[in-house]
């Protein structure tokens, strides 16, 4: 990790704790390096809190909708013992927001605390809050179909182990990568020991182009610049990070693409996995070069890949990604009657 001047300035660190803060790995938040908040701080933080509709609970209640508990103890961990993830870690967003957060920041970091397996429908659980994205498991005549398997090999085998100790042991009888951020694909390897043999593996058209072209061509420089815009290397804490926006962070984890045997290049799709009766629409160049949304018409459900989420929309990203558009983006969402039945 390296420090641009600006910002040695901004926190006011010095060479000797820059130095101490490097060797001594990520725990910034627990040395003194951070000034406290200023009035405008304090001020903007304060009328935050005045003016926005906290009364609402909608989201958490949404948030806590089906939920069926979670893994018991809070740390993942890799074979060598350190530890990948901490579900515990934003434990301290139970109670109301300090003067260092804005509120609503604060209630933002409360919804995606909360972490385990929750029930979707009838036949569709995700396990949340074990990675930066969500791992989706749905129930087909043999096994799972699985859409989208997190970031890291622990990670996904820890959700995998959740499903099967809350829902019983069923082979994965298919995955869909839904788009090419490694968030989506990068703990495949974490399921292969439990993949029938022959299962098809599905992702949107330029899939594999553009996660070589992303984590392995721009990786060195891209990581780099992941590490300003995810905050890496700072603490979960009211004085550190406070998330990443559309999760709590990155896992600190390995990583293993099983590549994919079937590839979707046409909206309207439809494929018959395990049973169930899967639609697809390609929504390429939005966010990210290679994505797809994906429905199950029997069921009138749709999964949005990650083209919908509760967060506003990053277009053009600090760390360098490339350039989204925003157009296709919008037609994609709004795309009329491929998944009718969603009300849009
Ligand atoms: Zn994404």
């Amino acid at each position: 990790m390296s420090f641009a001047p600006a910002d040695r300035r901004r926190i006011g660190i010095s060479l000797a704790a820059l130095l101490d803060a490097l060797l001594s790995g990520p725990a910034y938040a627990d040395t003194p390096l951070i000034d406290p908040p200023s009035a405008t701080t304090l001020a903007v933080n304060k009328a935050a809190g005045a003016n926005a509709p906290f009364t609402d609970r909608r989201d958490l209640d949404f948030a806590a909708r089906g939920w069926l508990g979670s893994r018991k103890d809070p740390l993942i961990r890799a074979a060598d013992g350190h530890v990948v993830w901490n579900l515990d870690a934003y434990r301290f967003t139970d109670g109301p927001a300090p003067a260092t957060v804005n509120p609503a920041l604060w209630r933002h970091a409360q919804l995606l605390a909360r972490h385990g397996l929750f029930q979707v429908t009838d036949c569709i659980w995700q396990v949340r809050g074990f990675d930066i994205a969500n791992i989706t498991f749905v129930k087909g005549d043999k096994g799972w179909i699985v859409i989208d398997t997190l970031s890291t090999i622990e990670t996904a085998r820890a959700a995998y182990d959740l499903v099967t100790e809350k829902l019983g042991k069923r082979p994965i009888a298919a995955i869909i990568y839904t788009h090419s951020h490694i968030d989506h694909f990068g703990g495949a390897a974490g399921l292969a020991g439990d993949l029938l043999p022959g299962a098809p593996v599905i992702a949107p058209q330029g899939f594999v182009e553009a996660a070589i072209s992303e984590n392995v061509i721009a990786g060195p420089a891209m990581s780099r610049r992941a590490t300003y815009q995810f905050g890496m290397g700072l603490e979960p804490g009211p004085t550190g990070t406070m998330g990443s926006g559309i999760g709590l962070g990155s896992g600190k984890g390995s990583q293993g693409l099983i590549p994919p045997n079937r590839i979707i290049e046409t909206t309207g799709t439809e494929l018959v996995l395990d049973g169930v009766r899967v639609r697809f629409q390609m929504t390429p160049g939005t966010e990210a070069p290679a994505e797809m949304n994906l429905g199950f018409p029997d069921w009138k459900v749709a999964d949005l890949a990650e083209n919908a989420n509760v967060t506003q929309h990053n277009i053009l990203t600090p760390r360098g990604a490339v350039i989204r558009n925003a157009k296709a983006w919008a037609e994609g969402l709004s795309e009329p009657d491929l998944f009718s039945w969603y009300g849009r």
